[in-house]
């Protein structure tokens, strides 16, 4: 390696960007950004977005602005580990890199259940969730797919904003099942208060023009489909050879080190990281911005000559919207079970109107807050 290291970062979401500013601040390293799109994707606030409110325009031109980061704008196709450079869809030149940060989040896997690609919207992809918002102003009827945070917002934006459609919902599981009892309740009154009808157990087979077909021969009918479940990861690492899970997530050590090739790290959606009990990290931005603060202290530790910490998480959390003056706020053990009292009200609708705001603007004009959050652990 040089002596000033060029450290190339995949992908300007969340993650991406809290660490390329990071590395570019607090490191003597030139540091390139590659992202597919000029603007930050604030997708915390997509189902807001599919509901008709405005979110902030994010130009990453403008985020960078000072810092010394190269922008390229581009989408990364292939990255050879042998020449260490990643290639680009619009630009013969390749950007080579001393180290590389893998940071390429996920996507909606539409291809799983045939229809979906055709008629739905997935809401974690911006331009569905806005083509979503349009569809909502003429569509009286739409059936939301999945019960994760995500399909929980999701439904309970739509019903708040448009009190005279029907909103459905449809699971696999049953309703609130990763919240303690008492969440599981509230979030059954706070859907009988909004009229969101709900479709419990039913796993959908087919989506078309007319709604869902679900597997046990039952439709539900929906004049338009928001789509909220099944995240998918980009394919670059598996087809450069990085060692991956069998989701495609590219698979790091403690330090967010990747296994196979220890010039990558790897952080966010798109990266299998563990917690200290062999938990794997889930696909957040909680857990995505301690993955990053670790591997920017991973790799400066590494860059002076020094072992690095491994992550360690404490506890988790989901904070889930229930429209705009709701929401329930669930503790959670490293595995997932929900832990201690559930809180739930329009307190915990502002905390979460101060976490999107701290992830969507504070964050990432001053990144040291993540530092300091992963510090709690
Ligand atoms: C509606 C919704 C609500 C959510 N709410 C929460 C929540 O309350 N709490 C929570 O913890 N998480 C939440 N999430 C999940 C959270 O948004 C993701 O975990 C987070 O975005 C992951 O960050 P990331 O940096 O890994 O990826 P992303 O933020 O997805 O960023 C990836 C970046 O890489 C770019 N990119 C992708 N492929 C390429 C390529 N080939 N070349 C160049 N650039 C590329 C993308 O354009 C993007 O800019 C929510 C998600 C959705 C959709």
């Amino acid at each position: 390696m040089t002596t000033t290291p060029h450290i190339v970062v995949l992908g300007a979401g969340y993650t991406g960007v809290t660490a390329a500013k990071l590395l570019a601040k607090r490191t003597d390293a030139t540091v390139t950004v590659v992202n597919d799109r000029d603007r930050f994707v604030e997708r915390m606030r997509n189902h807001q977005l599919a509901s008709g409110q405005r979110l902030r325009h994010l130009p990453l031109h403008e985020l960078f602005k000072g810092t010394g980061i190269r922008l390229v704008i581009d989408r990364a196709i292939h990255i050879d580990t042998e020449r260490r450079q990643v290639e680009l869809a619009g630009t013969a030149e390749p950007v080579g890199y001393d180290l590389l940060v893998y940071a390429l989040g996920s996507h909606a896997d539409l291809d799983a259940v045939p229809g979906a690609a055709e008629h739905a919207n997935a809401v974690a992809v911006a331009e569905q969730a806005a083509r979503l918002r349009d569809q909502m102003r003429t569509a009286g009827t739409v059936a939301v797919v999945g019960a994760g945070p995500t399909g929980l917002e999701t439904a309970t934006a739509l019903a708040e904003t448009y009190p005279d459609h029907t909103v459905r919902l449809a699971t696999s599981g049953a309703l609130g099942d990763s919240l303690s009892e008492h969440g599981r309740e509230y979030l059954h009154r706070a859907f009988d208060r909004l009229g969101i009808q709900v479709w419990e157990h039913a796993r959908v087979a087919k989506v078309d023009a007319n709604g869902l077909l679900l597997e046990d021969g039952n439709h539900v009918s929906a004049d338009t489909v928001a789509w909220t479940t099944g995240f998918a990861v980009p394919d670059l690492a598996r087809e450069a050879g990085l060692a991956v899970d069998d989701r495609g997530r590219i698979l790091v050590d403690g330090t967010l080190r990747s296994e196979s090739h220890p010039e990558v790290y790897g952080i966010g959606d798109a990266a299998a990281a563990h917690t200290q009990d062999g938990q794997v990290l889930r696909m957040g931005c909680g857990p995505g911005g301690l993955a990053a603060a670790c591997a920017f202290h991973a790799i400066t530790a590494r860059l002076a000559g020094r072992t690095p910490k491994p992550l360690r998480v404490k506890v988790d959390g989901l904070c889930i919207s229930l429209g705009e003056r709701d929401g329930i706020l669930q503790l959670t053990d490293l595995d997932g079970s929900p832990r201690g009292k559930v809180r739930t009200g329009r307190p915990v609708a502002l905390v979460k109107k101060a976490v999107l705001h701290a992830t969507g603007w504070y964050n990432l004009r001053h990144p040291g807050l993540v530092l300091a959050g992963a510090r709690q652990g």
